[in-house]
């Protein structure tokens, strides 16, 4: 009879902990003791699904839905010489893929964001960027977060109508820089404004990638823009950029994904040269 009242008076306190004053007067038995403290060590390890972020702002979390680095899905074979164009992952899964580009801006708080949210988003840089600055930027997301970095072309140009030799340079010569800076060698390939023709599918299936990547919908001044209706799909591809303002470009792709019942998990794994 006294355990039990002691146990009601222990989950009494425990209920009533938050606006007590005071704890209970009546210490708890060892074996309540024991069970309390388990419960808080399980309560401390939940992971959360939001924690704060700079700036006032609310980061939301993901957890890996599983182990990132593992092949999900096979990219589609090349054919007839030309890299196969990729705007959307097909999936029956609740996934979506972050893409930045550039790396014209370098806001200090990008890397915290990346892992306070727990997601490994891919990198589409420019040579002409990564050498503003130095590598180390993006190293540190890509060893501290988990980010992918591919190619985006030397200096940016519209490589649409160019020679062959002019596109083979843009296109090889920035997966030759960013290998030797920010390896391993990049394995997917974003033309600058989204622009391409054969030319660029032939250089850059030449260049040795898997695949060219569009997307799907796109993050500007902190609002989320979809290509056709309302709402993040399973399969989109986002695409925003490295600006002044990243903070509230990757909250809004993050919030957008809560909303939608999206997990964004790492495209390179759904882009796989193996099948799963
Ligand atoms: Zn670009």
């Amino acid at each position: 009879m006294r355990k039990i009242g002691a146990a009601v008076a222990a989950a009494l306190a425990v209920a009533t902990a938050a606006c007590a004053p005071e704890p209970a007067r009546q210490p708890a038995p060892v074996a309540d003791a024991a069970a309390a403290t388990t419960t808080a060590a399980a309560t401390t390890t939940t992971p959360p699904t939001a924690v704060p972020g700079p700036g006032g702002t609310t980061v939301p979390v993901f957890q890996p839905p599983y182990p990132y680095g593992t092949a999900q899905a096979a990219v589609p074979a090349a054919a007839d010489g030309l890299l196969p164009v990729v705007r959307r992952i097909e999936t029956d899964q609740p996934y979506v893929f972050i893409t930045i580009d550039d790396g014209a801006v370098r806001h200090p708080a990008a890397l915290e964001l990346m892992r306070s949210a727990n997601v490994r988003p891919s990198l589409f840089l420019n040579t002409k960027h990564v050498e503003d600055g130095g590598p180390d930027y993006f190293k540190a997301m890509r060893d501290q977060a988990g980010a992918r970095v591919h190619a985006h072309t030397a200096t940016h140009p519209n490589l649409q109508g160019k020679s062959y030799e002019f596109q083979r340079r843009e296109i090889c010569g920035n997966a030759d820089y960013l290998e030797g800076v920010l390896g391993p060698r990049a394995t997917l390939f974003r033309p600058p404004f989204g622009n391409y023709d054969a030319t660029t599918r032939r250089a850059a299936a030449d260049c040795g990638f898997r695949a060219l990547v569009m997307w799907t919908a796109a993050v500007n001044d902190g609002v989320v823009q979809f290509q056709a209706g309302g709402k993040l799909n399973r399969g989109d591809i986002v695409l925003m950029h490295f600006r002044q303002t990243f903070v509230e470009d990757f909250v809004a792709f993050l919030q957008r994904c809560k909303q939608d019942g999206l997990i964004p998990v790492p495209l390179e794994d759904h882009l796989s040269p193996s099948r799963p």
